[in-house]
């Protein structure tokens, strides 16, 4: 029991990452960070506080400036040069009055230093108010990653949603026409979907929208673009594809679509069909043009009984 609840408590600790040569001061630092719960890694070179922080990225490093092998200088330069550590941030430990060496280490990048001797709560605070900017600094790039996606996918699919594939169409085109290669549009729409809402109400709709996005993901290649256009209506870029090709894409996401079982949102077993245009893009045509004439073929599709391919 008391053995789980340490493991529970070692994943959620911060880990700092203590560099110095000397084995004394090592033992020290530990003795001091300890007591505050956090989990400590020592090393005592350059290299071996690189390798360290690569592996099992600290969420702060405590480094010395005067070592024989790498300067501490040196380290962290390295460290804030590299994409996978530059956020860590860095106290370096300095001798007292030593000027140049801490101006050298905030110019390398080092967030802030401790003068040697410290005392124990002047380092403790400065390790604290480190950590709480790279806090605060991870929140807010994870919002802006959040926000970032959110402008692309929609979310209830998790697929790109229109804004975003009109980019990427846009883009398509443009490729297709520098390097000559075929580019196909599909047009899909779920057939009858309005029953299915009408008849087992609009969380179980939403639950079969999801997994046909998933399923239908599960027929296309990497480079290929699934979006939601609208309410039940999808399109994909097949790219490098001509019309052959493409329809075999189509053909494959009907199918999959028909023998699939669906789960409504109460776990009940359903199916359902989707109706698929396809219209390989032109020369000379616009974007615009070609969703146009998926569009048409998958009217055309519907026209004659749904369930099935139709191409432009
Ligand atoms: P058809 O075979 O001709 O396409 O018939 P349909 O019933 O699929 O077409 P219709 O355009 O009449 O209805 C589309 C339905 O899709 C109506 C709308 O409530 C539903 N729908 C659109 N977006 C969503 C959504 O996000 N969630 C749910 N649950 N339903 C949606
Ligand atoms: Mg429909
Ligand atoms: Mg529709």
């Amino acid at each position: 029991m008391t053995v789980e609840v340490d493991a529970i408590r070692t994943d959620n600790r911060e880990r700092i990452l203590v560099v110095d040569d000397s084995e004394t001061n090592l033992l020290l630092l530990t003795s001091i960070l300890q007591l505050d719960g956090y989990e400590i890694e020592t090393v005592q070179s350059g290299p071996e506080a690189l390798q360290e922080a690569w592996d099992r990225l600290p969420d702060l490093v405590l480094l010395d400036i005067m070592m024989p092998e790498m300067s501490g200088l040196e380290v962290c330069r390295i460290l804030k040069s590299d994409a996978r550590t530059s956020d860590v941030p860095i106290i370096f430990l300095t001798a007292l009055g030593d000027v140049p060496d801490r101006v050298a280490g905030l110019e390398v990048g080092g967030d802030d230093y401790i003068a040697k001797p410290f005392h124990p709560d002047e380092l403790r605070a400065r390790i604290r108010a480190a950590l709480r900017t790279k806090q605060a600094r991870d929140q807010l790039r994870r919002e802006r990653e959040s926000l970032a996606s959110q402008a692309v996918t929609d979310p209830l699919t998790g697929v790109y949603n229109r804004r975003m594939l009109e980019t990427r169409l846009t883009e398509e085109v443009t490729r297709s026409r520098r390097y000559g290669h075929r580019l196909t549009c599909l047009m899909l729409d779920l057939d009858h979907f309005k029953r299915i809402n009408d008849q087992h109400g609009h969380p179980t709709g939403d639950a079969m929208l999801r997994q046909f996005a998933i399923l239908t993901q599960s027929c296309l290649r990497g480079s290929d673009v699934l979006a939601r256009y609208g309410g039940e209506e999808f399109v994909i870029l097949v790219t490098e594809t001509g019309l052959e090709g493409a329809t075999t894409t189509a053909e494959k996401v009907r199918r999959t679509i028909e023998d699939h079982c669906f789960q409504g949102s109460e776990g009940q077993a359903l199916r359902m069909t989707t109706s698929i245009g396809v219209a390989e893009l032109l020369s000379e045509e616009t974007p615009e043009k070609v969703l146009a004439r998926a569009d048409k073929a998958l009217y055309e599709a519907k026209r004659t009984g749904r369930n099935r391919v139709v191409c432009a």
